[in-house]
């Protein structure tokens, strides 16, 4: 699908080179991913199983927030801040992975990197950083970061190097499908099904369904689903919201008028629920 130039050059921080790209593709931002067949694959946020922990050390504001976005919703637990100092707060509890900017405010994140080891802190670290020299990578994986990589980048590539690092730390939360009574939903094979039986949807009606299952039992106001499954550049109303819901209640509910599974939350948009069974409203 071709894109606006000005929706190609929405983020400027998170847009790649074109060398870094899969072949033969131009790379944008996460929220243009399915438009453009770019889709990563994504951690399945299932109901039952807990979430990596993920500290985002950025000072950038933009990139941190469509950082913070993106492993969002792949159902990361994200807490993100933009100083050495508020990092070494936020290190006091467990994180399963640090993603560290290097040039901060207050400080070089190489040194944070090199005191946490210094410290025997065995937290995964993944340097994110504008400092791409050769010397600069050797020198960010000689303190202790367990990956490089440098800015501009790829948001897929970004999620598919925190993956590899969790699944070799053995703290990779990937199990392959999300369920919620009958409903089942397999971001892998971007299928989903209600007792078993397939479901025909198209692939917004799909993103919707899979990120409100990600947050089961949390309410999404209508603004806050557009930008996080339609993206930040989406030009259409919250109208749309309601249509994909409407369809997708269609599909999955026994009764579209007395929905069991996405409940509307009045005054403020839906929820997926924890208990399709339950009385719940
Ligand atoms: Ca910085």
């Amino acid at each position: 699908m071709k894109l606006p130039v000005a929706r190609r050059l929405a983020f400027d921080g998170l847009r790649v080179v074109s060398g870094m790209c899969p072949a033969g593709r131009e790379c944008f931002p996460l929220s243009f991913r399915e438009e453009l067949g770019l889709e990563t694959e994504p951690v399945n946020g299932s109901i039952s199983n807990p979430f990596a922990k993920i500290l985002l050390v950025e000072d950038d504001e933009r990139v941190r927030r469509e950082v913070h976005k993106a492993l969002d919703a792949q159902g990361f637990e994200v807490t993100c801040c933009g100083s050495v100092r508020d990092a070494r707060i936020q290190l006091s509890s467990s994180h399963d992975l640090l993603v560290l900017d290097l040039g901060l405010p207050d400080g070089d994140g190489l040194d944070l990197c090199r005191s946490l080891r210094a410290a025997g802190q065995s937290v995964p670290i993944l340097v994110l950083t504008a400092r791409g020299r050769p010397e600069d990578r050797v020198g960010g994986l000689d303190v202790g970061a367990d990956d490089y990589l440098v800015k501009p980048f790829f948001v897929p590539e970004l999620i598919a190097r925190i993956r590899s690092i969790l699944r070799r730390t053995g703290q990779d939360p990937v199990p392959s499908a999300a369920n919620c009574g009958a409903l089942c939903v397999d971001s892998e094979s971007r299928l989903a099904t209600m007792a078993g039986q397939p479901l025909d949807l198209k692939p917004k009606e799909f993103e919707l369904l899979l990120f409100l299952m990600r947050h089961p039992g949390r309410a999404w106001s209508r603004e806050q689903l557009l930008d996080r499954v339609w993206g930040t550049s989406f030009d259409g109303g919250t109208r749309t919201v309601d249509l994909h819901v409407t369809r997708l209640r269609k599909r999955i509910e026994e009764d579209p008028g007395d929905p069991r599974y996405i409940r509307t939350v009045w005054g403020v948009g839906y929820r997926m629920t924890e208990d399709p069974e339950g009385s719940q409203a």
